[in-house]
């Protein structure tokens, strides 16, 4: 797949970006769990944050391809920003660009592409993991306002979120049609950050509760109709699949660089260890499979932007990225011995990453689920 200039541009703005203000803090806020709150400002200075929103919202009006190439960019320097921006963007800001009123993209979207607002996006309940229908966060209409009552786990940019779209039962009768989705601002009397989560990976990206205690909403940040709210997740998370599916992409191109690098400087038995033929054809095997990865998420994003179905490709991208991500670190790992066990190379950091790639936004069990039901429907 040729890039277009505007994407070609984009990639080695991102790259440059990634390369001289991401990486050489990317170890430190993963052993520290900092969120980089410095970072954060800075890619909304350059259009990071409101990558999936148009342009007169404030957005940078791009397509699905350059926003996985900036995910991609980041991720292959440190997994945890590349999490952080893709939940704000596409979990964050893509219901309200889905389902939002024109009152309520006016009213967020220029904040949220600006970077002045993190986003966030609230689906997982301590229930209601993978079967998210469980949902058990009440919505009760009274007057002009909602009163919510409930927990939502997982939540990342939790901790520093001004908006978080998240869903609540408002017609439990109705089971999957009675969730709605609603914006709610952190302001909120009646909205609590709990527990901030202490992670495996991406540990310089926040992940908390959120723990709703009468919550009062106002009635016009309902998103979309009432029972509308599983509907508007669902689709959320097709697009957030293909974001997750660059970040995995991204994680196993810079453990491939990290491995190639330490391949051609380490030397066993009187030459580099790169002249085994063992390590050749881990390397062989990673380039091949990144490849394959790089050509579903590209296309997954050019089929998302043609208005054509994606919902099933993009399972089909994230399970695929995933799974090579894991296999990729996990070679990395290897092919660096013992350094690659200890923080000193960032080779370990990219593994432990990888993993949540087979986790979030539906675990790879998940995934087949979505593409099986897509191939058997008929
Ligand atoms: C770091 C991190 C960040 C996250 N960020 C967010 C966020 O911002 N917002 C949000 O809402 N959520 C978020 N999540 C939650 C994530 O989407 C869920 O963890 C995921 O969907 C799985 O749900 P669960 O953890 O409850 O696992 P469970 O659903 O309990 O699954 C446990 C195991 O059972 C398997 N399983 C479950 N059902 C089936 C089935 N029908 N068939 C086969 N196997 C099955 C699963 O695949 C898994 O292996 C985040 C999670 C992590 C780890």
């Amino acid at each position: 797949m040729e890039l277009t200039e505007e994407q070609q541009m984009i990639q080695e703005t991102a790259r440059r970006f990634a390369e001289s203000e991401v990486q050489p803090i990317a170890a430190e806020i993963d052993q520290m769990g900092k969120y980089p709150l410095e970072l954060i400002e800075k890619m909304g200075g350059m259009g990071f944050l409101g990558l999936v929103v148009p342009a007169e919202y404030g957005g940078t009006g791009t397509d699905t391809v350059c926003y996985s190439i900036v995910i991609e960019e980041l991720s292959r320097v440190c997994g945890s920003t590349g999490l952080s921006v893709a939940a704000h963007n596409s979990l964050g800001s893509a219901p309200i660009c889905i389902a939002g009123t024109e009152e309520q993209k006016s009213k967020y979207l220029p904040e949220i592409s600006s970077g002045e607002a993190v986003a966030a996006f609230g689906l997982t309940e301590p229930q209601a993991g993978s079967d998210a229908s469980r949902t058990q966060t009440r919505a009760v209409l009274k007057g002009d306002k909602y009163i919510l009552n409930g927990t939502k786990v997982y939540v990342t940019n939790g901790g520093h979120a001004r908006y978080m779209v998240m869903t609540a039962m408002t017609q439990p009768e109705k089971g999957v049609h009675g969730i709605s989705a609603f914006i709610v601002h952190n302001d909120f009397p009646g909205f609590k950050i709990g527990t901030h989560e202490k992670k495996l990976g991406v540990r310089a990206s926040s992940t908390t509760e959120i723990v709703f205690e009468d919550c009062e909403v106002p009635k016009e940040n309902l998103l979309g109709n009432e029972g509308e709210g599983f509907k508007i997740f669902m689709q959320t998370l097709d697009g957030g699949r293909i974001s997750i599916g660059a970040m995995a992409l991204g994680i196993a191109q810079g453990a491939m660089e990290a491995a190639i690098a330490y391949a051609k400087e380490r030397h066993q038995f009187g030459k580099p260890i790169s002249e085994f033929q063992a390590i050749q054809n881990m390397i062989a095997d990673m380039a091949t499979e990144i490849r394959a990865a790089r050509l579903m998420v590209y296309d997954t994003s050019r089929l998302k932007d043609e208005g054509k179905p994606f919902s099933a490709e993009s399972a089909m991208c994230k399970l695929f990225a995933s799974t090579m991500a894991m296999k990729v670190t996990t070679n990395a790992l290897q092919i660096h011995g013992g350094y690659g066990y200890f923080t000193e190379y960032p080779v370990e950091r990219y593994y432990r990453d990888a993993k949540l790639t087979e986790i979030g936004e539906g675990t790879s069990e998940i995934q087949r689920l979505v593409i099986a039901r897509s191939i058997l429907k008929d």
